[in-house]
């Protein structure tokens, strides 16, 4: 039982971050399969959203930490007590279908609402949002890539969510290097496959949710060529058309560090039935229609990690008193002062504050490119987007993750030694935030996709057309008093960055591009966050007559991290702008 872990859902901030600083509303009207949309529906769908977080999630957060997944001697994996009701909840109550297609009986709402609701579900019981996490990219690829009759028999039953979804990659010898996936499949005259291997760590391989499990598998067919080049996918299903247990096994489920509700199966194919989805040999090219929304994904979880940990630190240090601060409420009689008070806290907490409310607003604007990507009737406002969202989406899975945990971690500061016990619940976000950072491509492969196929790749197009919105940011500042501090630090960024990512893409040695990848994926992180701190007191100032307590308290935040944040970035473009050394091997750094 946790003692004060709560969760309110930061519902006026989605809206303000969807209606007033992103103005979705615009983008929603140019888009046919969004033009019904308003923000009065989006907030609906949200509050509602918030209610099932936080009164059916939540409270299984922490039991279900405690109690983990069982698997019995038959293979039979069980979730911890009330994971199934509440899923069954999930389903009756239309959720899993949010953003799916009209077309498969979804109700074809934004990524940038889904991703809200996402957020939500993440931060309440990241375990337990593991298991419907990955229909939607399930139903993408199978709707891409799948034959009529693949597509019939499974999409409806994902999208309903009366079926769940596994991705089945890693294996022992492969995990970010997939072109070493061994699993084998064989094609069979009436043209489906039989797949036989080993997998390990899938997230939902087996559990006791659903009465079917679609695995999608990475898998190689005979005489494939090596690497990547020749992997096929094929849907494996748990329990095939004819009603009969299909030849997959949970061989064991992983004990871990965290989101142990989540069921981490190592799988076993023996000569298992299944189709192809996708032509032979490009299955990854199938799974990268879902890569840019998973990894999305995946960076809510970071994000729902912070907000939760921002808002139970804030909560508990205007609730602890130790010490006297230096600057005392007034009328303050007893002895110590709320440790909120107290710099050092200040400091911690407003840091989180900053950064997970500019997270949200670079999180809205990667969901919104990639809704614009999808479905904007336009083909080169598709294609903008679709680079836009590109280049963000490694920034953002990377570097939400990293908040999530290093959120969570200064946050369990803020409790001091009761951050470190079990009952507070700030320990076990820590633990469960972890993950992110590893799996959905980890985020060193992130940092190397960012220099290598993002900024490198099309010679900085996509940087550039980034750097165009930031400048016309600054524009639109600059003639504001309040505003000018904002103005100023966003132009200096754009200077800084476009000088750094010019000396990148003169590098012509990989080795040094990829000892520096970090520290790009860091510094262009500190660009967008300017961005989203100009174009947040912006919107505020735009609502100020609205709630003028509520603006003022927004401006200052996004003035500390301009003030106390941003400088961070010099760091990392002096050492780009500055660096001709190679890394030293490491048996002479020892
Ligand atoms: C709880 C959990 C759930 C998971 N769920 C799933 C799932 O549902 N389906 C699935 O298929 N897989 C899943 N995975 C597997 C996950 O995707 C892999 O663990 C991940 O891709 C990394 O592979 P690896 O563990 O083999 O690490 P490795 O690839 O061996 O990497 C080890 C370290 O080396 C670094 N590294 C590797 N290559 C490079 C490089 N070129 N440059 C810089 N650094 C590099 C990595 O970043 C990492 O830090 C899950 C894993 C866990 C723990």
């Amino acid at each position: 039982m946790n003692m004060s872990w709560s969760y309110q859902a930061p519902l006026r901030e989605m809206r303000f971050v969807m209606g007033d600083v992103l103005d979705a509303p615009a983008a929603w009207a140019g888009c046919p399969a969004h033009a019904d949309l308003d923000i009065e529906t989006a907030s609906t769908v949200l509050e509602q959203g918030a209610r099932f977080a936080s009164e059916r999630l939540l409270p299984l957060n922490g039991p279900g930490d405690l109690a983990g997944c069982r698997l019995d001697a038959d293979g039979r994996v069980s979730t911890p007590p009330g994971f199934a009701a509440a899923y069954q909840a999930f389903v009756e109550a239309g959720w899993p279908a949010l953003a799916a297609a009209p077309q498969w009986g979804g109700q074809g709402l934004p990524l940038l609402v889904d991703g809200a609701m996402r957020e939500m579900l993440d931060a309440c019981n990241h375990a337990w949002t593991m298991y419907p996490d990955l229909l939607h990219g399930a139903v993408e690829t199978i709707a891409a890539h799948g034959s009529a009759e693949l597509q019939q028999r499974y999409v409806p039953k994902l999208v309903s969510g009366e079926w769940l979804a596994a991705m089945a990659l890693t294996e022992p010898q492969a995990g970010s290097d997939l072109g070493l996936v061994r699993t084998r499949a064989e094609v069979k005259a009436d043209g489906s496959v039989r797949v036989s291997g080993n997998k390990i760590f899938i997230s939902g391989g087996a559990h006791d949710l659903t009465p079917n499990i679609v695995h999608l598998v990475l898998c190689r067919l005979p005489h494939a060529a090596p690497g990547t080049r020749g992997l096929s996918l094929a849907l494996v299903p748990q329990v095939l058309p004819d009603g009969s247990r299909n030849a997959m096994h949970c061989d064991g489920i992983e004990r871990k560090m965290g989101i142990k509700g989540s069921a981490t199966c190592a799988m076993r194919y023996d000569g298992a039935t299944g189709w192809l989805v996708g032509e032979p040999g490009r299955g990854l090219a199938a799974m990268f229609v879902m890569m840019n929304s998973a990894r999305l994904h995946v960076a809510l979880q970071g994000l729902g990690h912070a907000e939760m940990a921002a808002q139970n630190a804030l909560r508990y240090a205007q609730e602890r008193h130790q010490l006297r601060a230096p600057r005392r409420p007034e009328g303050a009689t007893t002895g110590a002062d709320p440790i909120a008070l107290h710099p050092a806290m200040r400091h911690v907490l407003l840091r989180l504050q900053a950064q997970v409310e500019a997270g949200r607003v670079i999180a809205g604007r990667t969901a919104l490119a990639l809704d614009l990507a999808a479905h904007h009737p336009d083909a080169d406002t598709r294609k903008a987007a679709n680079a836009r969202a590109g280049l963000l989406t490694p920034l953002l899975k990377a570097q939400l993750t990293r908040l999530g945990f290093e959120g969570a971690s200064s946050a369990l500061q803020v409790f001091g030694g009761y951050g470190y016990v079990h009952e507070y619940g700030i320990e076990q976000s820590l633990r469960d935030a972890r993950i992110a950072m590893i799996y959905e491509g980890t985020n060193e492969i992130q940092a190397i996709d960012l220099v290598q196929r993002k900024l490198l790749g099309d010679r900085g197009a996509a940087f550039e057309a980034l750097l165009d919105e930031c400048r016309a940011e600054v524009q639109l500042c600059d003639p504001t008093p309040e505003l000018q501090a904002f103005a100023s630090a966003l132009a200096e960024q754009c200077d800084a960055a476009a000088r750094g990512v010019a000396a990148l893409l003169q590098r012509k040695d990989a080795e040094a591009v990829l000892s520096l990848a970090q520290d790009a994926m860091d510094a262009l992180w500190w660009l967008l966050n300017a961005w989203a701190f100009a174009v947040s007191a912006r919107a505020a100032l735009r609502v100020r007559s609205r709630d003028a307590a509520w603006a003022d308290a927004k401006l200052a935040r996004m003035r500390y991290g301009v003030e106390w944040l941003l400088p961070q970035a010099a760091l990392h473009w002096h050492r780009i702008l500055g660096s001709d050394r190679n890394l030293p091997e490491l048996e002479s750094a020892r």
